[in-house]
Order: C-alpha cells, then structure tokens, then sequence
C-alpha cells in the first residue's frame, strides 16, 4: 500500500467502484490511478520509471497496487460503474432505508426490497451494483 500524491505523477484513468477500504475502513468510492516515478535533471524528465496502477481510495487515499490483470479487470468494470457522486447518493439512500426499518419507522421487509423503490430515481444497474456492495459490506461487520 501507498500513500497518494508524494512526488509522483498520477492519472486518474476510470472509476473503480464503491468498496469498504481496507486502510480507513469507510465504503468509499474509488478510482484507479496509473502513477509513474521520473528522474529529473533541471527540470527535464530524464527517465521514466515503471508506471505502477493503483485503486485509491478517496476518503484516506491509500492507494492499493493491482497487477496486470487486475487493472484490466477494473477498467472493464468501470464502463458500467454508476459515477462517484451516484454510488454515494444511492448507497447514502440505501443506508436511510436500512435504518428506518431498524427504527420500526418503516414496513419491515429486507433492504435488498426495500431498496427496488430507488430504481425510480436511479438507473436499475446502478443500484443494484451499489447494493451488492453494501449487503458484503453489511456481512464483513458481524
Ligand atoms: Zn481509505
């Protein structure tokens, strides 16, 4: 594991998806990054070191390294990945949902029920993917 921004060059290539972070422990969206080393010489870049990928999460931005298939796999992904700012609203809509029923304030049924009635306002895939991820991240809790 890294820590993000430290003298290195970073490029965020694609969105990586919502997931608990193994570093802060928050669920937090996460990007993934190529991040290359160079030597300078006054100024000009004189060698390109390996350019590593890495997930970086965005709450504490410890940066995860995956190796080449990995990557391939998260860019894959990425193309049907709901935007960081979607993955945040649905999972912090899912979260009211779960606690409402732990409240007796709403009818009880299972969240992954409950949750369907967001598809009215967020794309059906979108939430779907953001609800897989909170009932694992439910499960790691207990
Ligand atoms: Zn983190």
């Amino acid at each position: 594991m890294i820590f993000f921004g430290w003298g290195k060059k970073a490029k965020r290539l694609a969105n990586g998806g919502i997931d608990k972070c193994p570093n802060c422990g928050n669920v937090s969206p996460f990007g993934l990054y190529k991040i290359s080393s160079s030597v300078s010489l006054y100024f000009v870049p004189v060698a390109k070191f390996a350019t590593k990928h890495y997930l970086v999460c965005s709450t504490c931005e410890a940066g995860f390294e995956l190796d080449e298939e990995k990557r391939i796999a998260v860019l894959r992904a990425s193309a049907d990945l709901p935007t960081s700012d979607d993955m945040i609203a649905i999972w912090n809509a899912i979260d009211a949902i779960a606690l409402d029923m732990l409240e007796g304030s709403a009818p009880a049924q299972t969240v992954v029920d409950a949750a369907q009635s967001l598809k009215t306002k967020y794309e059906a895939a979108d939430v779907d993917y953001v609800l897989g991820v909170y009932c694992d991240a439910d499960l790691d809790d207990e």
